[in-house]
């Protein structure tokens, strides 16, 4: 398998170090609120490598961590009045069943950095005593300058990363570009007893630690979204390296586009986003893993409605052939996945070229007279949708979906948020749910006696 590697800008055949146990870590969520459709685009990337991964090699270890401490996460609890741990168990559980309804596997391991205290403070307690970290007014911090190879993932000149972060330094800090690994907490905060009092991890050296807990101290293949390569990356190279006696801590980096709407990147802090869990009560969920599939991985991706409703409209004549085809008897679970699908999903997942062949078995599929050519198109159609996880269900089911009242119901809801989000001084979020109805031809007239809305049809 060829796989682009993101510490040499080179597409390299991956050969991991035991191919009897091929080892995967993906940044997980941070969970303080649902998840976008940015997120969920690079852990739709990650469940189809972890997929193809699994048919090559006799064993994957897939781990995607949750970020379940983080100050984000206290202030979510603190402005909505609501305990730190209900806030995470909320957002896990819903982060959970959106993965579900996307047709992801659940990875081999899940864990927790609440669960990983311990190792944290080993891993501090291991840079301290190796000077590549120093304790200072109850924090503990890494010493940039002690890991001259610091940038080389991100290629970024450490003279230039410390001109961003020389405006204002923190006066526990040696040098500017030195970062947290760990902090004091008041009694306000979450907090664990450690060397250096009360305090709290930070980000960085979580995944540093859980990585290391479940895979060993050198890994195959670390992934996450290109916007985490820095400083996300960048610091947990620095301190696992350290931390393990100059070890290689991961020997291909893969990095996901991003997502965009409208030109600028989706994100939580910009308000631009669309919820998994809003979209999932609007389209198939088949269609959003469809779109999400449709660029290649490394490539920026533009999210629409359009998009949307291409996706769509390309499944509704897939899952039409397959139905015409309803006499020949295939199991989707079992059809052979074709040659020509695995090699281009080893040619660096290139799901664009896997639906294009897909597109090509479909139209094969509608020619055939023959019964053998019939059930042999139909078999490699259903194996191909199998490499992406699509085309697996009923197309009964496919074509029954969306005869119920439940465009009303998504509206009112959408509505609800809101004014929610109103009540909350959350007008980022207001605006973009009222630009995103509108999107739907849904116009919203705020008037005394409430919200009103109507369809427009255009
Ligand atoms: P976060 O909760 O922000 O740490 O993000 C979780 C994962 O989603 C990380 O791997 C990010 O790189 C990824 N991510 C965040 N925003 C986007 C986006 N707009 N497009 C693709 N991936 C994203
Ligand atoms: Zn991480």
């Amino acid at each position: 398998m060829q796989i682009h590697n993101t510490l040499t800008r080179r597409v390299e055949a991956f050969a991991p170090a035991d191919p009897d146990r091929v080892t995967l870590y993906v940044c997980g969520p941070t969970v303080y609120n649902y998840i976008h459709i940015g997120n969920a685009r690079t852990f739709t990337v990650f469940d189809l490598l972890a997929r193809t991964l699994k048919r090559r090699f006799p064993k994957v270890v897939y781990v995607r961590n949750v970020t379940d401490i983080d100050d984000k996460i206290n202030a979510a609890a603190r402005e909505s009045g609501v305990p730190i741990g209900a806030v995470t168990a909320r957002f896990d559980a819903a982060f959970a069943q959106d993965m579900d309804a996307l047709g992801l596997l659940a990875p081999d391991v899940v864990p927790y950095a609440t669960a990983h205290i311990a190792q944290i403070i080993a891993m501090c307690e291991q840079l301290i005593a190796s000077g590549h970290a120093y304790a200072a007014q109850g924090h503990v911090l890494f010493s940039v300058a002690s890991f001259p190879a610091y940038g080389q993932l991100s290629r970024r000149d450490p003279d230039e990363m410390l001109a961003g972060a020389r405006i204002e330094v923190a006066p526990y800090k040696r040098d500017a570009g030195d970062f947290v690994l760990w902090k004091p907490s008041d009694d306000s905060l979450p907090g664990w007893d450690s060397p250096w009092g009360r305090g709290r991890p930070g980000w960085h050296i979580e995944c540093s630690a859980m990585a290391a807990t479940h895979l060993g101290e050198s890994i195959d293949i670390h992934g996450g979204g290109m916007d985490l390569q820095f400083p996300h990356h960048e610091n947990e190279i620095a301190q696992s390296t350290c931390a393990h006696g100059g070890k290689v801590f991961a020997r291909h980096w893969m990095h996901s586009g991003m997502l965009n709407l409208d030109g600028a990147k989706m994100s939580k802090s910009l308000g631009n986003t669309f919820r998994v869990h809003d979209l999932l009560q609007h389209y198939p969920s088949e269609a959003l893993r469809y779109a999400l599939l449709s660029g290649h991985y490394r490539q920026p991706l533009d999210w629409s409605e359009n998009l949307i409703e291409q996706s769509i409209r390309t499944l509704d004549r897939l899952y039409a052939t397959v139905r015409d085809l309803g006499d020949v008897a295939v199991d989707p679970a079992t059809a052979p996945i074709p040659q020509a699908i695995e090699d281009a999903l080893d040619d660096d997942l290139d799901t664009p070229r896997v639906l294009a062949l897909i597109a090509g078995f479909a139209a094969a599929a509608r020619k055939a007279v023959d019964p053998t050519e019939r059930a042999a198109s139909k078999a490699a159609l259903l194996g191909a949708g199998r490499a992406l996880n699509i085309l697996q269900g009923d197309p009964v089911a496919w074509f029954a979906r969306g005869n119920d009242d439940s465009d009303d119901a998504w509206i009112q809801a959408q509505i609800d948020e809101r004014a929610a989000a109103k009540k909350n001084r959350d007008f980022a979020r207001a605006d973009a749910i009222r630009a995103q109805l509108a999107n739907e031809g849904v116009v919203l007239e705020d008037t005394a006696q409430g919200v009103r809305w109507v369809r427009k049809r255009v």
